[in-house]
This record gives structure tokens, sequence and C-alpha cells, in this order.
């Protein structure tokens, strides 16, 4: 494959580009082979010469945010995995907004809002993705989602053009977005925020932290929630009921402390995660007649 043209374009930028690189490294499950080539863009310029040099050369790629939300195959990827993470990272204030480099992570821009002393983002703080892969999927935790506070993007479209889509544009759902699924790439996300107190915001974010601490594996490797919340139901505790709680296969195992996780114990495999994945899927149908859809993404 002709990775030169790759090269080139990192070069001109200054972004950091890695050859045969295993990208287990960059993922919160810690799971994935090795890759063809791992590229870091350092700007939205960057991301559109990448993306458009890839579609006219017939070279696939993939765009990444932190990888907190993927699990990556065992092979790793043919082509080229496009990180947006800490290199195109920004964060801007502009009255009551937070205009956002999609690599932000959202821990970052809580910070930022907290700073500010604007509130409305305490929900996800503690949601280990970037600003690009939570808008992507409508990311949301204790009452709140991606949806409340965005109020426009820029993205990079199919031609290689960049557009403005307004939230309203955005298909907001849960665990969706318009861009789901799609090739578009989000390059900046503003989030329109309100005036609040920077106290009673640290100690909202505290609380939310502290629940996370409480409730969730945050201690081993995983890519958060195993499954989406079924209509009407709680998939921990459909796992629950079926009696998965702890249920290992090689390195992966239904967590202890929370059955929503499947969690990485150490040297778990993508294949051990898929085969868990099934095997939950199989026993909580048989049990309970309810499906259970993966809200992580398998990337092979
Ligand atoms: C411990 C833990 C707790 C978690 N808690 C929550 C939670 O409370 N709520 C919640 O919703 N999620 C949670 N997650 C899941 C995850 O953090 C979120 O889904 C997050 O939004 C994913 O962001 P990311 O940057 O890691 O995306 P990635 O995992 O890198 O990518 C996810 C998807 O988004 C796409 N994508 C990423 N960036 C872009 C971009 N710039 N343009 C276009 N597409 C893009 C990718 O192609 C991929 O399909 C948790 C995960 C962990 C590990």
């Amino acid at each position: 494959m002709e990775h030169g043209i790759i090269a080139e374009i990192a070069g001109k930028y200054g972004a950091k580009i890695l050859y045969n690189e295993k990208i287990a490294g960059h993922t919160s499950f810690n799971i994935g082979g090795v890759c063809d080539v791992v590229v870091m863009p350092s700007s939205a310029d960057c991301i559109r010469e990448m993306v458009s040099a890839c579609r006219e050369n017939g070279i696939k790629y993939y765009i990444f945010g932190r990888c907190t939300n993927v699990l990556i195959s065992d092979s790793g990827l043919r082509g080229v995995v496009i990180l947006i993470g800490n290199d195109y990272s920004a964060v801007k204030r502009e009255g009551d907004c937070l205009v956002c480099e999609s690599g932000a992570p959202l821990v970052k821009v809580c910070n930022a809002a907290k700073e500010a002393g604007l509130t409305g983002l305490e929900f996800a703080y503690g949601i280990p993705g970037s600003v690009g892969g939570a808008l992507y999927m409508n990311a949301g935790a204790y009452g709140g989602e991606m949806k409340d506070v965005v109020s426009y993007c820029e993205y990079l479209d199919s031609d290689g053009s960049v557009k403005r889509m307004e939230a309203a544009e955005m298909c907001l759902s849960y665990r969706h977005s318009v861009f789901t699924g799609s090739d578009k790439v989000i390059l900046s996300v503003c989030f329109r925020l309100s005036g609040g107190d920077s106290e009673a915001i640290a100690a909202k974010m505290s609380e939310t932290m502290q629940k996370r601490r409480d409730k969730q594996p945050l201690e081993y490797p995983s890519a958060g929630s195993t499954f989406k919340r079924p209509e009407g139901y709680f998939a921990a505790k459909l796992i629950e009921d079926s009696g998965l709680k702890g249920y290992t296969r090689g390195g992966a195992q239904v967590s202890e402390k929370h059955s929503g996780f499947v969690i990485n114990r150490g040297g778990a495999t993508c294949k051990d995660v898929c085969d868990i994945i099934s095997d939950i899927q199989a026993k909580v149908l048989a049990d309970s007649g309810v499906k259970l859809e993966c809200e992580l993404i398998k990337v092979e």
C-alpha cells in the first residue's frame, strides 16, 4: 500500500506518524493488534488533506478519537488509522460557549467550563472520550447528553468540503447521531452553556466522578458499558439475573462490580471479548427474551 502521500502530509503539518503500531496502547480496553499506519493530526487542514488523500488513492482509513468506545481486531487494521486526540484539542471560550477541536478530551472541556463559570456540562465529567467521539454517539450520563449542550459543529463532508451543522440537524438520540455510521468527520464542536458558579460546578463534577468510582470498574481497562440500555430494562440487571456476573472467557470478564461492563482482566483479546458478548447475548435472550445490542463498536 502507498503510505508515502500520508507521510508527506504528516511531514507538512508536523503530525506524528507511527508504523506497525500496536493499537492496544491507544485504547481504553488495551486491546487491538498491529496497525499499518497510525497518524495523529494537528489541525483541521491536516485531517482534511489526509482524508482526501486516502479517498482519492483508495486507501482504507479509520477515524478515532480517544478509542474509549471501540473494540479493535487482534489482527490490527490495514490502511491508515487517524487518531484525533491531544494534538488537535484546543478549547476556546466565546461568550457562554466553548468551541472545541474534536480531539479535546471531555475532561478538559468540563474543566474549562468550570474555570469559566459555565454550567451544563457537569454530567460529562468522567466520560473518557473526545468531543468528536462524544458527538458521534451522543454520549450521555446521569440525566444529561450531548444533545442538551451542543449548539453546532463543523465537519468534513463526503465531498471533502468543510461544513457547519446546527444541533437541530444532527438527529441526536440515544447513542446515535447523523454522524453514526457515516463518513463525515467531526472537526469542532460548539457547546452552548449558561453562567453558573464555579464552586457549585466543581462540586457537581466531583459528585459525578465519585458516583463513577463507586459504581464502575475503573481500575480495569474497558470500553465502558458494553451494551445499550434496552427499552424498559437495564442491561446490567438482565446480565446479573442470568447469573453472568464474573463470567470469564480468556482475559475478558463480566465485571463483578458492574455487570454492564466487560473488563480486560489482563491479556484479553478481541476474540475473548467477542466470545463473551455472544455468550451474554444468547443467555440473556434465552432467559429474558431481551436482545442486547452492543454499545461498543467492533472495528476490523
Ligand atoms: C470507563 C468508561 C466509562 C464510560 N462512560 C460513558 C458514559 O457515561 N456515557 C457514554 O455515553 N459513554 C461512556 N463511555 C464510552 C466512551 O467514552 C464514549 O462513547 C465517548 O464518547 C467515545 O469517545 P472517543 O473519542 O473515545 O471515541 P472512539 O472510541 O475513538 O470512537 C467511537 C466512534 O466515534 C467515531 N469518531 C470518533 N471521533 C470522531 C470524529 N472526530 N469524527 C467522526 N467520527 C468520530 C469513531 O469512528 C467511532 O465509530 C465510557 C467509556 C469508558 C472506558
